[in-house]
């Protein structure tokens, strides 16, 4: 594999805490193989260490036919994935997900960016990794909250998708269990993969993994709350507006909030002002002129698209927040 991966020369990126945790290990598989350590967290996912990783990859002679190798969660692989593909206009890239939200989601579908202009995600490419590694061995290391972030997509896939809906409710009782998360990722990995290769660049199908997450962007950015966590919310306050313009199926509701309240915990404190809502507005992926574009969920395995005017969005939030 060793081989197979670096024939054309290559260099790992991660971030300082992975490196801290599995140093051993790379010196023991990738011994010889250059390294390059960002340090930990989303305040680096920025262009300093975009260029940095750049110039380690030029310094190190890395080739077309080299590969970049990133080992981390989402911030290391949005990086990894954006220098491979600028790097002599794109190498290859293999992705090795450590974070329970890099495997089930950030990893698959090919979406790379750095922050820019204090914008999340503003620069970045579509580029699909050469391969992508998710080995649950990197859970043991995973602090709680880490794993509640990953539930957090993973239950949204269940709600569009039956199997993995299932899956959860049979699992309800043990979904921070590691041998439980091991059976689980796959199915969230085929789960996304088949919607992205039905839509690599979100013109439709693609749009439907936003479920939960205008709200949930709105709320992260006003709250010290996980992106997880804040779509566990999204996944419950949206929930609750289907419930009321949609006429949600009652019982698919009252299993998924549950789901929802489970991998959360207890439900956080949060605020809800015109302020948040005004973020949703302002959402990036939110194409509606003046209205909030909300991907809700009627009934198991379904979604479609509800534009709100601004005004009746901050109505609904207030009355589902308060419920
Ligand atoms: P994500 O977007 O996937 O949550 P981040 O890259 O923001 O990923 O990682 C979250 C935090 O978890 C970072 O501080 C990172 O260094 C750390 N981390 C990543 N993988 C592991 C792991 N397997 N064990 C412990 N900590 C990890
Ligand atoms: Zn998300």
């Amino acid at each position: 594999m060793r081989e197979d991966l670096l024939r054309g020369g290559g260099l790992l990126f991660t971030d300082s805490n992975v490196f801290a945790l599995y140093r051993t290990q790379i010196e023991k598989y990738l011994g010889g193989v250059p390294v390059y350590v960002m340090q930990a967290g989303e305040a680096h996912k920025n262009e300093q260490t975009l260029f940095a990783l750049l110039r380690a990859m030029s310094e190190n002679g890395l080739r077309r036919n080299s590969t970049l190798i990133a080992l981390g969660g989402g911030v290391v692989g949005d990086i990894g994935g954006l220098a491979a593909s600028l790097y002599m206009r794109g190498i290859s890239c293999v992705q090795v997900p450590t974070t329970l939200l890099a495997q089930t989601d950030s990893s698959v579908g090919g979406k790379t960016a750095i922050d820019f202009c204090g914008v999340k995600n503003l620069v970045g490419a579509f580029k699909q990794p050469e391969r992508v590694l998710a080995d649950p061995v990197f859970f043991e290391t995973l602090p709680k909250r880490e794993i509640r972030c990953g539930l957090g997509e993973i239950v949204k896939h269940g709600a569009l998708c039956s199997a993995i809906f299932e899956k959860l409710w049979e699992n309800r009782d043990r979904l921070f269990d590691l041998g439980f998360l091991g059976e689980i990722v796959p199915m969230n990995i085929a789960f996304k993969a088949s919607i992205v290769r039905q839509d690599p660049y979100e013109r439709s199908l693609r749009a439907s993994l936003n479920l939960g997450h205008t709200t949930a962007h709105a709320i992260e950015l006003s709250s010290s709350l996980s992106h997880g966590e804040c779509v566990l919310l999204g996944l419950i306050l949206e929930g609750k507006i289907a419930e009321r313009r949609l006429g949600r199926d009652g019982e698919y509701g009252k299993l998924l909030d549950e789901l929802c309240l489970r991998a959360l915990g207890s439900m956080p404190k949060f605020e809800l002002s015109e302020e948040t809502a005004l973020c949703a507005l302002h959402d990036k992926k939110n194409r509606a002129e003046g209205k909030v574009r909300l991907t809700l969920s009627r009934s198991l395995g379904t979604f479609e698209f509800l534009e709100l005017p601004f005004g009746e969005y901050v109505k609904e939030l207030k009355e589902v927040g308060s419920c």
